[in-house]
């Protein structure tokens, strides 16, 4: 077993990426080291495995990363959210508002059911608004019950307080 000091620091930190003043954690150091994301994976899988998970759905584009991995391990299905006009079929969506502009996620209309228990994981939260839209995109085709789960999360953003209690949110690392 791994530390959770030696996941961090697998995490590249970036300056000034994609834009100056941005300090960006990239995860893709953190999946390419084979320990790492077994670990990753394992932690993940320890988490949910009693939790009756049905669906694990990623959020673009790194949510598409862990997202299909974890599925097959709790034997669930995976389903994506993605950005406008990439989903083929019908689908319902969901705006809000980031620091400059808006932005908007989709999922299949028929993606999900009522009987379903579902999963949401992206790499990181920071602010929240990706993921509590994503959230909210979920909650209208009635699944039983949300998960939210992130591999970071930037602590003094307080994404979290986004989230009421009807979702538990979890997330493996903390900065
Ligand atoms: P939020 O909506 O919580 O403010 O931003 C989270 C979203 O932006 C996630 O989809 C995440 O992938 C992306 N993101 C923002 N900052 C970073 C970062 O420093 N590293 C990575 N890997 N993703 C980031």
């Amino acid at each position: 077993i791994m530390s959770k000091e030696t996941l961090i620091k697998s995490i590249r930190e970036v300056p000034d990426f994609p834009i100056p003043g941005i300090l960006f954690y990239d995860v893709t150091t953190l999946f390419k080291d084979p320990w790492c994301l077994q670990e990753l994976s394992n932690i993940m899988f320890e988490t949910y495995k009693e939790k009756g998970i049905t669906k694990v759905i990623g959020i673009e584009s790194r949510g598409f990363i862990m997202g299909p991995i974890l599925a097959t391990r709790l034997n669930a299905g995976f389903i994506p959210i993605r950005k406008p006009g990439k989903l083929p079929a019908e689908t319902i969506e969901e705006s809000y508002d980031k620091e400059y502009g808006q932005d908007t996620v989709q999922i299949h209309k028929d993606a999900l059911d009522e009987n379903d228990i579902v999963l949401l994981h992206d790499d990181l939260l920071a602010t929240g608004g990706t993921m509590k839209a994503a959230c909210e995109l979920v909650k209208r085709l009635n699944p039983k019950k949300v998960y939210v789960n992130f591999i970071i999360e930037l602590k003094d953003l307080n994404g979290k307080a986004l989230f009421g209690d009807d979702v538990e949110v979890e997330s493996i690392l903390s900065l």
